[in-house]
């Protein structure tokens, strides 16, 4: 083990090899380069479907809760942005791609029950340019079946980017925009009660119509959004009580409208009883709590890292400033903790991920240190989560400095990593999340002699990163190949560096320098590689950057994300003598976040987390399906045993997310689980 300042134990630079490639951690929005960007639509309208008549009555017919989304050709930027809030959500859906079934539908029903709840078409006129000229993938017979379907079951129908055009009640004005802001009217309340609604969305990157209300006599077209004061999402009734959602604006699954108003438009084409939810989480981690870590320095070669992944053996022997911080700091936070949970529903609460050596004499704690000593008196007020004793990466453990060769830690040496700490955590009286560990570095998820010696341990959740592993199922997990009983959970990096500690520029572990070193006009990482245009055209100033990376978190808070997402000790150095550049960030997702929406905002511990994440799991490979009798029953069946949750519906223990309920059904394949309706 290598000591320095003062002997203090230090996560350096090793601690750069959990950052990743800078591309695949900035999560600004750019023009999306990994979805299809936002496009025109052909100009075609569908035929006109007058009152439909004389149709039975099936209003009270079994249904099943599963939602029919429509294609023209699969190509549409915004079925990408429904399929990803969909499968964020967990409601099941058929997607059908009509140029693959020469433009017909699927069967909608049976003698018995509709096969869905709602219709979601991709674009409003399901036109595909697959064909020269561009035309409707859906044959005229096809209009006319989903419209006497929406009449007879009274299904909703919700059409996701629409050129206007009579069957939804407006018709075009001939103005277009790809960027404004969205402002709600006030029938934006029956379609977005999760958002508060006072505040305006900002569109970009996004073609959009504007429309003029023209309903036919009898009709309503009720507008509901606004961009630039200029119509873009109406509600449409026919006179025969088909309604109809219509957005005039076009989506992709990373930008922030499609995101924001993605919850609320499901929860209408579904009325508001699905299958799946969508709950806010905000679990942050904060590494290398009691020891030290060196600062970024503009001024030293050495403290200017030249990439993210660093030879894990690399020793710049004290050269970098150094910080540890204080008790009052952490006082700091246990403060701002306070005040952000004061008057609010939900509860706030940090992950400390903590390497006991800093408490000790031998880790460079000096006598009468206030950081152990705050750390005692707020020892409930955190999650504590080990991140091993001293800070050695598992695998490359202790390594000579500098040498370049790695030996990963034996099944011993990680024994004692995670011993020695829950020594001082018996010692300090810390309220310990036993079963869940955060590795230096993210090491040791593939060292088997590590795995063998925390399961050992009864540690249960480890946390890996979200980059390295994109492929990962919305809110799932990996269960570790060496040891079945380990959960590796994807954890979110941030662009708030370890090595940073304030939001001023020109000083010792300056953010904005060391942001604007990476992604600045001269920075040294690029939009895809080197050579490439850099990520900001001027320097950023900490306030831009504290929007930027609040805004990444956000979207994936209005997701529904259970992810923890990751900080560093440095970053709760009180810079200014109050704040810190987590309570910058933090901050702004929370006032933000709570300006938006109603949704309490939740802290999970690992286990927690991981407990979340094992649930999904197996919802995920329950092959649920669901199907209501209105009024009557909600019949739900499985072929693997799980927890199904259901949004709309209050039963046992059924949980208020920001005023809607959600119940979780225990269900197993020997037999349906029926849950009795009130009588409508
Ligand atoms: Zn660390």
């Amino acid at each position: 083990m290598t000591l320095n300042k003062g002997n203090l134990k230090r996560a350096g630079v090793a601690v750069l090899s959990c950052l990743l490639a800078p591309t695949m951690i900035l999560a600004q929005e750019l023009p999306p380069t990994d979805n299809p960007l936002p496009q025109p639509l052909p100009q075609i309208l569908t035929p006109i479907t007058n009152i439909l008549t004389g149709l039975p009555n099936l209003l009270t017919r079994a249904r099943d809760l599963k939602l029919l989304v429509l294609s023209a050709d699969g190509t549409e930027p915004s079925l990408a942005a429904i399929k990803a809030i969909l499968g964020q959500l967990g409601t099941p859906y058929d997607l059908v791609i009509l140029t693959q079934t020469g433009g017909k539908l699927p069967k909608l029903e049976d003698w018995s029950k509709g096969y869905y709840q709602g219709i979601i078409l991709a674009t409003g006129n399901l036109a595909t340019c697959t064909t020269n000229p561009c035309s409707l993938a859906l044959l005229p017979e096809g209009w006319l079946t989903l419209d006497k379907y929406a009449v007879s079951y009274g299904v909703r129908i919700l059409s996701y980017y629409t050129f206007p055009d009579p069957r939804y009640g407006i018709t075009w004005t001939g103005g277009v925009a790809s960027s404004g802001m969205a402002q709600f009217l006030p029938a934006a309340a029956s379609v977005f009660p999760d958002l508060k609604r006072t505040q305006p969305v900002p569109v970009n990157y996004s073609y959009m119509y504007f429309a003029a209300p023209t309903p036919a006599a009898g009709e309503s077209t009720t507008p509901f959004l606004t961009v630039d004061g200029q119509i873009a999402g109406v509600l449409h009734k026919k006179v025969d009580k088909r309604e109809y959602l219509a957005l005039t604006l076009d989506h992709n699954p990373n930008l922030l409208h499609s995101i924001v108003f993605g919850y609320g438009l499901v929860n209408w084409v579904t009325k508001g009883l699905f299958i799946g939810k969508r709950q806010a989480f905000f679990s942050p981690q904060i590494d290398d709590v009691f020891i030290g870590s060196d600062l970024f320095d503009a001024t030293k070669a050495e403290c200017r890292p030249t990439g993210f992944i660093a030879d894990p053996t690399v020793d710049p022997s004290g050269v970098c400033p150094f910080l540890r911080i204080t008790g009052a700091d952490l006082d700091g936070i246990a403060a701002w903790q306070d005040q952000m949970n004061s008057g609010q529903s939900g509860n706030i609460k940090v992950n400390m991920a903590f390497n006991g050596i800093g408490t000790t004499p031998a880790g460079g704690a000096l006598p009468g240190d206030t950081l152990t000593a705050s750390a005692k008196i707020h020892r409930s007020k955190f999650f504590w989560i080990t991140h091993t004793y001293d800070h050695e990466n598992l695998d490359c453990f202790n390594p000579v400095p500098n040498s370049g060769v790695c030996t990963p830690a034996t099944n011993a040496q990680s024994l004692a990593e995670i011993n020695q700490n829950i020594t001082v955590a018996q010692n300090l009286g810390l309220v310990h999340d036993t079963t869940g560990m955060v590795t230096p570095n993210l090491s040791g998820l593939n060292n088997p002699a590590f795995l063998s010696a925390a399961a050992s341990k009864g540690i249960r959740n480890l946390v890996m990163d979200t980059s390295l592993n994109p492929n990962v199922p919305f809110n799932a997990g990996v269960r570790s190949t060496h040891q079945s009983s380990i959960l590796l959970i994807p954890r979110r990096p941030t662009n708030i560096f370890y090595n940073t500690s304030t939001g001023f520029n020109f000083l010792a572990g300056s953010q904005p320098d060391e942001y604007n070193y990476f992604y600045g006009p001269n920075g040294i990482s690029r939009i895809g590689g080197p050579g490439g245009p850099p990520f900001f055209t001027t320097d950023q100033t900490h306030a831009q950057i504290i929007n930027t990376e609040s805004e990444a978190i956000i979207k994936n808070m209005l997701r529904g994300e259970v992810y923890p997402v990751m900080f560093h000790q440095a970053n709760l150095w009180r810079y200014d003598g109050t704040n810190s550049l987590f309570t910058d960030v933090a901050g702004a997702v929370l006032s933000k976040f709570r300006a938006m929406t109603n949704l309490p905002v939740r802290s999970l511990s690992l286990t927690a987390t991981g407990q979340a994440v094992t649930d999904r799991m197996s919802f995920n490979a329950s092959g649920v399906s669901a199907t209501l009798a209105p009024g009557l029953t909600l019949t739900i069946k499985v072929s693997r045993s799980a927890k199904i949750p259901i949004t709309g519906l209050c039963r046992s223990a059924c949980e208020d997310n920001g005023g809607q309920p959600i119940s979780h059904f225990s269900a197993n394949p020997l037999l349906p689980t029926i849950v009795l309706l009130p009588q409508l």
